[in-house]
């Protein structure tokens, strides 16, 4: 039989789908194989199928225990006949499994690692037919990994111990370019063919924002969103959780809610509610989402930065399993990675130096992301070891138009100011920082006596913008952002390149969309929308926001769209809406503008 007739005989599948045949033949050719392949991209077919065409029985290395059974019964289902070594085994039982080994009983064997070095095993597996072992979640072996398990560094150990060198097939679903190499060098694979497959997700659109206010945020881009469109919006702690998913809620939204601090009787209604769209809103930890399969989920949002980009893309691919375009958005702000942090200062005690550092680092790929300017899809995908193109036409960066800042003036005020305080001995926060350099009266200030310092009241930037302006002298090494629970701005290696006489600096920013405010609109147009939306609210018995946003008002008055598809471009209205209410607000814009 052929490789592609075993998949249809024994799995039921017509073809291959992309990857799986390549590393099939080059493992029934003898090679080591490395797969790097998603979730859910079909990693178990890989040596499955060439395990029936091979004599012998395969040892799979596998991790988790409820993963192992999950694959044994499928296996056993298909009439394929497979048995595990684990813990939950009893001696009897384990005896028992050994002894129809030996006769020879099993095409494949699952173990977890910690059993392969046990006496009984390995008495077993020395003298047993092996062609094939092959290690799941292979990044387990690396310390640069999410999920380091110290008993997979004994897997050559064992290899060594049989009469023949099986081939070895190592997967996994997260390998940065670092684990990878780590993998093939602690696997001791021999001159292995490394196949990375399939991690772009086209459909997926990704956005990173950094807005000032996350919750007026959040609720402008739900505005823009069908009624009933399904999503997820992941937050980093329960409290968040908690507070968000009230918020909306008080929008009008239908919302559900998922953490660990829960019970488990809520926790299971309130997953059951989001999958059958009682509620099409999930408001969650990252503890939501393990198995869950919703193929309708049309955003993703996250609400803070996650860990890593491992993390990330795993629950931001939650979105759009139906093949049907779907958005990703990120709401970054500098407080999560400072959160970050903490839990990974927390940490420290209990894990190695090595292991410690691995976070930091996939933490700083995070924020990079975050901050970068480039394709935000080809950075993930490079990041994963793909090498895609440079513009995805379908991401925040790729649609939109950059402008280079001249920042020189702000930069030397804002650095000048943090010099002061260190100069008194005194490190402060970025809030006190940018309150200063606006001149804000306030007890802190007054307490401190900030309000003595040359650089009290010298700029009338806005805070986003001196916000925004500190963030990239932190990047740039001017400044350092301590990683404190309440971290303090301090003076970095390049801040005294400001007293150059040339010092120059410049920001390169998305250029922004005009922002109306309700001082450049029209006020007497914005009265008459006001009006209008509140008669609506008060025929409908809805609070006024969850008609329109202020900002979609203003928008509309920048704007005065004529008709229905220049309506749709507004910010925060999405085809319902538009259906609802476009006709009447058109009808008072038009009546306006006569
Ligand atoms: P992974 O281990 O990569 O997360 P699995 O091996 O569990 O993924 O496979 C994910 C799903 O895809 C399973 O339901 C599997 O049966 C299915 N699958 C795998 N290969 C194919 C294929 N060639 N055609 C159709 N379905 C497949
Ligand atoms: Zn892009």
């Amino acid at each position: 039989m052929t490789a592609v007739e075993v998949l249809q005989k024994h799995f039921g599948y017509d073809n291959f789908r992309y990857g799986q045949d390549e590393l099939i033949n080059d493992i029934l050719e003898g090679k080591d194989v490395l797969g790097i392949m998603p979730t859910g991209a079909g990693k178990s077919i890989c040596f499955q199928v060439p395990t029936m065409m091979l004599n012998g029985v395969t040892i799979v290395v596998s991790p988790l225990i409820s993963l192992m059974m999950d694959q044994v019964d499928a296996l056993n289902q298909s009439g394929i006949p497979a048995a595990f070594i684990n813990s939950t085994l009893s001696e009897r039982q384990m005896e028992k499994a050994l002894q129809n080994a030996e006769n020879g009983a099993y095409k494949l064997i699952y173990v977890a690692p910690e059993r392969l070095m046990s006496q009984e095993f390995l008495y077993f597996c020395r003298v047993a037919q092996i062609p094939l072992v092959a290690v799941d979640e292979a990044h387990c072996i690396s310390q640069w990994g999410q999920d380091f398990r110290p008993a997979y560094t004994a897997i050559p150990n064992f290899v060594a111990q049989l009469q023949q060198r099986p081939v070895i097939a190592a997967f996994t679903a997260t390998a940065t370019p670092r684990v990878k190499d780590d993998i093939l060098s602690k696997l001791n694979l021999k001159s292995p063919s490394v196949m990375i497959s399939g991690f772009d997700r086209p459909n997926l659109s990704f956005d990173v924002s950094h807005p000032p206010a996350k919750g007026r945020a959040l609720a402008s881009f739900l505005s823009g969103k069908d009624q009933h469109a399904s999503g997820i919006i992941y937050c980093t702690t329960r409290k968040d959780v908690e507070r968000v998913h009230e918020n909306i809620l008080g929008l009008g939204y239908s919302a559900t809610r998922y953490h660990a601090g829960l019970d488990d009787s809520e926790r299971a209604k309130n997953q059951e509610d989001f999958l059958h769209d009682r509620k099409p809103i999930m408001v969650a930890t990252n503890a939501f989402g393990m198995g869950i399969d919703k193929s309708n989920v049309s955003f993703v949002v996250h609400y803070n930065m996650p860990k890593d980009i491992e993390a990330y893309y795993q629950e931001a691919g939650r979105a759009g399993r139906d093949g049907g375009t779907a958005e990703c958005l990120m709401f970054y702000a500098d407080s999560d990675y400072a959160t970050h942090m903490f839990f990974i200062e927390e940490t420290r005690e209990t894990i190695s130096g090595e292991e410690t550092t691995a976070k930091i680092y996939r933490l700083n790929q995070m924020r990079s992301y975050c901050h970068s300017h480039k394709c935000l899809r080809g950075h993930i995908l490079e990041y994963f070891g793909e090498n895609p193109d440079d513009n995805c036409g379908n991401c925040g960066n790729c649609s939109a138009e950059f402008e280079e800042v001249d920042i020189t003036l702000d930069a030397q005020k804002i650095i000048s100011c943090v010099a002061r305080m260190e100069n008194k001995r005194q490190t402060f926060g970025l809030g006190i920082i940018i309150d200063v350099l606006r001149g804000k009266d306030g007890d802190k200030i007054r307490q401190w006596r900030l309000n003595r310092l040359p650089t009290f009241g010298i700029t009338q930037t806005t805070k986003v913008r001196l916000a925004e302006i500190a963030s990239h002298l932190v990047l740039e090494g001017f400044l350092i952002k301590t990683t404190d629970r309440y971290p303090v701005l301090k003076l970095g290696k390049r801040a005294y390149e400001i007293k150059n006489s040339d010092f120059h600096l410049t920001m390169r920013g998305r250029k922004p969309t005009v922002t109306a405010t309700e001082e450049t609109v029209d006020t007497a147009l914005l009265e008459a929308l006001k009006a209008l939306r509140l008669d609506l609210a008060k025929v409908n018995n809805l609070p006024a926001y969850t008609i329109f946003h202020n900002t979609t008002l203003l928008d509309m008055c920048t704007r005065k769209p004529t008709n229905i598809k220049e309506f749709l471009l507004i910010d925060g209205i999405g085809q319902v809406k538009a259906d609802k209410y476009g006709a009447v607000f058109l009808e008072a814009i038009a009546k306006y503008s006569r």
